[in-house]
């Protein structure tokens, strides 16, 4: 096997065949720093969460995975986070759909009244539900840089306008399909960013992981209240904990967070756990 990259949550290795094998870890992000504490099984949940989704978004386009059995001469501690993958040639955009006012879009939105190009109506809060969802793509930075927003005319200028429309209209279809099955089982989605890639003839393929709270925005919906920051389904316990004076930790500082107490780390395993069986309707074993 040979590596190819590591990103912030997963590495990439290329297997013999041509094949690729992600394999997720347990790290977790809070506050755009990468915590040095792992959340146990984080990476086996959301590998599990994001298998089940593909097979659920199946109908609206091929998926890249190949199977869920460890490769050949993988380590055992693989087992449940690795998936082998078709290698494709990914599309330089970050298909973003939003449903919901928050984070980068927020501030889009104050700065310009308009998200990506997409102009909204006036009054809208942190966490207001928009009219409708709306394809906010932006640029696929490099590690270290910032995703930058991208108008439906730059990814036209960059993709032809056929596969801009294409991606569009895939991007809001997984949105719609994933937040309105969520919502029905209490947790908003109120964005998500999927990847996509291309095969050898072209064919637009879904990749990378999908649904899961490290690319999208996962929100309790009996907490949803318009006007101020949501709570994280799954970070909650971990951010409140490092806003707190109990962690010592001076954010502003710019210093990495500290390690987290065991209670919080067991808290957020469960809102991991809670997410998957949740969604899934299946026991996380
Ligand atoms: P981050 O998500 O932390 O910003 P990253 O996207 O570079 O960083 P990971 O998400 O950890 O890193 O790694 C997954 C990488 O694999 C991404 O670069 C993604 O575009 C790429 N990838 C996912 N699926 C495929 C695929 N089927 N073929 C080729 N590359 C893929
Ligand atoms: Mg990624």
């Amino acid at each position: 096997m040979k590596h190819l990259h590591s990103g912030k949550v997963r590495d990439l290795y290329e297997l013999p065949g041509g094949e690729l094998a992600m394999v997720a870890r347990d790290t977790m992000s809070a506050y755009d720093h990468i915590l040095d504490t792992p959340i146990p099984d984080k990476g086996a949940i959301l590998t599990q969460l994001s298998l089940w989704w593909f097979e659920r978004l199946a109908d609206l386009l091929p998926n890249h995975v190949i199977s869920t059995d460890p490769p050949e001469g993988a380590p055992a501690g693989w087992a449940g986070r690795v998936v082998v993958v078709e290698r494709l040639d990914m599309v330089k955009v970050e298909c973003v759909a939003r449903g919901y006012l928050a984070g980068g879009g927020l501030r889009e939105y104050r700065q310009d009244g308009a998200v990506s190009g997409v102009p909204l109506p006036d009054g809208l809060l942190d966490g207001s539900v928009l009219p409708e969802p709306i394809f906010t793509p932006t640029t696929k930075a490099d590690v270290g840089a910032h995703d930058e927003p991208m108008t439906f005319g730059e990814v036209v200028a960059q993709e032809g306008a056929e596969e801009a429309e294409r991606l569009r209209e895939v991007t809001l279809a997984v949105y719609r399909r994933g937040a309105e099955l969520a919502l029905d089982r209490g947790i908003i989605v109120a964005d998500t960013k999927i990847e996509l890639g291309r095969r050898a003839d072209g064919e637009l393929v879904l990749a990378d992981e999908v649904l899961t709270p490290d690319s999208s925005r996962f929100w309790p919906v009996d907490r949803w209240e318009p006007g101020h920051a949501q709570p994280s389904f799954d970070k909650q316990f971990v951010r409140d904990w490092l806003a707190s004076p109990e962690s010592g930790w001076d954010r502003a500082a710019g210093g990495p967070p500290p390690p987290l107490p065991p209670e919080i780390i067991e808290r957020t395993r469960a809102k991991y756990v809670e997410a998957y069986e949740r969604l899934t309707g299946r026991t996380f074993a």
